[in-house]
């Protein structure tokens, strides 16, 4: 019999948690063909999550769940979980029930028929603001043109992942992470099927729009180096346009003598200089600061509990 794991992310869910824990019992008790498993990993909550976690199970010995030591965020949240999980396959789903759990029994269908990771894409995306919706829309785009690999719009991390897909992503070990772009990154035999993302049920979004800046630029660095080349051609350009400056100066004080003039041009000038040179330390600073963080070769989480032993 083959075993589906579900995997979990949860930061302050004690709302959510009592209302999604009966959808997934519903699945799993209706499904007899295959053995089950949910993996509830506790990312450092400061409410009554871990608590909910311990009492759920031991009530069933189905579920399971990690606790880590503080809050690492739901990308090394969710890299915990790949290390944890002993499924053939794993389904990675919100804990606020914006990711419906009736979709599960859909791709496992799909998943049988050979499909190695079967992703769900949003068809709408829920109550959410025209500055939140455009602002991931011009994402998508940068992102999409910077790199070689599709990445997808309006897919979320809601999908079922082969146990191949799973050992792939417990190789990439990188600590800046950005799992969504990995999931396109490894390949495999793709499936999209298509649902109406909901609003979140209870409690409230973890992500201020600093962090989904800082997101976007995560994605995009980590999947590019297409913004220093940007640097590198702009930074050419601005050459080109010096030296013919520098050309119409020169025979300018050669026909008409050189009476001092052009201080505002000056100034303008250097200022738009400065602002280049800055944007493009900028950039590599980025990358510096990332290799970095990567040299420093860090675990990417630390678990302090796991089914109500301490690791
Ligand atoms: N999450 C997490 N660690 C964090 C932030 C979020 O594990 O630092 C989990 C959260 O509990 C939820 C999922 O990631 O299950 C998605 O979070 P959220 O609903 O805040 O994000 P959104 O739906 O707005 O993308
Ligand atoms: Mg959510």
């Amino acid at each position: 019999m083959k075993k589906i794991s579900v995997l979990v992310p949860c930061y302050n869910e004690e709302q959510s948690l009592p209302l999604l824990l009966p959808e997934l019992k519903k699945l799993m008790d209706g499904d007899m063909a295959h053995e089950w498993e949910v993996l509830f990993v506790n990312d450092g909550s400061h409410d009554g999550t871990l608590d909910l976690l311990r009492q759920y199970r031991s009530q069933d010995e189905r579920i399971n769940y990690v606790s880590l030591t503080r809050n690492f965020g739901k990308e090394a949240a969710m890299l915990a979980g790949f290390d944890y999980v002993t499924g053939d396959c794993m389904v990675i789903i919100d804990a606020d029930l914006q990711d419906p759990p009736e979709l599960i029994p859909e791709m496992i269908k799909w998943w049988e028929q050979g499909y190695e990771d079967v992703y769900a894409r949003r068809k709408s995306r829920g109550r959410e603001s025209w500055l939140r919706k455009s602002l991931s829309m011009m994402f998508y785009r940068m992102l999409q043109q910077s790199s070689r690999f599709d990445v997808l719009k309006n897919v979320g991390d809601f999908r079922l992942l082969d146990r191949r897909c799973i050992n792939a992503l417990k190789r990439m070990r990188e600590s800046e992470r950005y799992t969504k772009g990995m999931f396109s990154w490894i390949g495999f035999k793709k499936k999209e099927i298509e649902f109406d993302r909901g609003d979140r049920h209870a409690g409230k979004s973890s992500w201020n729009y600093g962090q989904l800046f800082s997101l976007a630029i995560d994605g995009i660095t980590s999947f590019s180096t297409l913004p220093l080349r940007i640097s590198t051609i702009a930074g050419f350009f601005v050459s080109m346009l010096a030296l013919i400056y520098m050309l119409v100066v020169f025979f300018r004080a050669l026909i008409w003598g050189n009476p001092v003039e052009g201080y505002p041009s000056l100034l303008v000038i250097m200022l738009f200089l400065g602002g280049i040179q800055l944007l493009s330390l900028g950039i590599i600073g980025e990358y510096i600061g990332r290799i970095y963080n990567e040299t420093k070769n860090r675990p990417d989480y630390l678990v302090d509990e796991h089914n109500n032993e301490k690791v």
